[in-house]
């Protein structure tokens, strides 16, 4: 363990150069902002901006990354309480080791409380092979717990580590956020399809929401409004946003439309 890099993640934690970065979600079919997901972005003084491949598999090795992952759980309560109103669930990412936190749920929904949150705005995203490190009786109580506090589960990367029907079988799982690499293929043959499409049979079959991550094309959006595919988030849409960008994303998503009608008549337009 590089312990020296790790204090340098601790430090620019508590200096703020780590943030918080929005990126939004859509409903497949309508285009309304749905949801969001909560992304680390380190701003350095210099004013380059490391992404997080660069540094949370180096900090995964550790616990320290509970603390980052903390961190964001709070930003993302404060941004959700900002937003009022106009807020979207948002779904935070936690890496493997949360699963083997003991009070993990109590702490959570006791960070829900302080900021006045209800549990659906909330959002856990958890990987598949984060899952497949832990042996299944202790993800099966942790997820429960989740559960029992009313906050959502997503398995991402969902196809790309070691699918287990299992976890998706016996747990209480919400959505499915399936691996963006399974989107790069799909249109172009006829087996990349064929998986996706036996994908979305297999969540429809289980009631489970889905989440298209990594969609770049018109191509990939139709195919995914084609599968009925629940919420689509990819450089399409947008990328991840600093938060003030976000919030007026949400703040104006959540106004009525000029060609809302009633609107136009509360305007007094005619
Ligand atoms: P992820 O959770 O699967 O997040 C999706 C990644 O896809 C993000 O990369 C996002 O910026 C990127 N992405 C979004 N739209 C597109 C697109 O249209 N095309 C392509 N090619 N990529 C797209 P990012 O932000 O670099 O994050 C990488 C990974 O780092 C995340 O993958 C997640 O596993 C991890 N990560 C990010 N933030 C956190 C955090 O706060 N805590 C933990 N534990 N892990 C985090
Ligand atoms: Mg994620
Ligand atoms: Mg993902
Ligand atoms: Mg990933």
């Amino acid at each position: 363990m590089n312990s020296s890099f790790i204090n340098e993640v601790i430090a620019a934690i508590e200096s703020r150069e780590i943030k918080a970065y929005y990126q939004p979600q859509y409903d497949a079919n309508t285009g309304r902002l749905v949801s969001a997901e909560a992304l680390v972005r380190w701003e350095k003084a210099n004013g380059e901006i490391v992404s997080p491949d660069s540094f949370i598999p180096e900090l995964e090795k550790t616990e320290a990354i509970n603390l980052l992952d903390w961190f964001m759980a709070e930003e993302v309560c404060r941004t959700i309480h900002e937003l009022g109103e106009a807020a979207v669930p948002i779904a935070v990412n936690f890496s493997r080791w949360h699963i083997r936190e003991r009070d993990f749920s109590r702490k959570l929904n006791s960070l829900l409380s302080t900021y006045g949150i209800q549990p659906r705005m909330f959002e856990v995203e958890i990987t598949e092979s984060a899952m497949a490190a832990v042996e299944f009786s202790i993800i099966q109580e942790w997820a429960y717990n989740v559960a029992d506090i009313g906050v959502s589960i997503a398995i991402d990367d969902f196809g790309a580590g070691f699918t287990s029907l299992q976890f998706v079988k016996d747990l209480p799982v919400n959505f499915l956020k399936i691996d963006k690499a399974f989107l790069a293929d799909n249109c172009q043959d006829d087996r990349g399809r064929g998986t996706l499409e036996t994908v979305f049979f297999f969540a429809n079959k289980l009631n489970l929401s889905t989440i298209a991550e990594g969609v770049e094309t018109i191509e990939q959006l139709k195919f995914m409004q084609n599968m009925d595919c629940d919420r689509v988030q990819g450089y399409l849409f947008s990328k991840p946003l600093k938060k003030e960008d976000f919030l007026v994303i949400a703040l104006m998503d959540n106004q009525p439309t000029v060609d809302d009608d009633n609107f136009l008549k509360k305007q007094g337009t005619f």
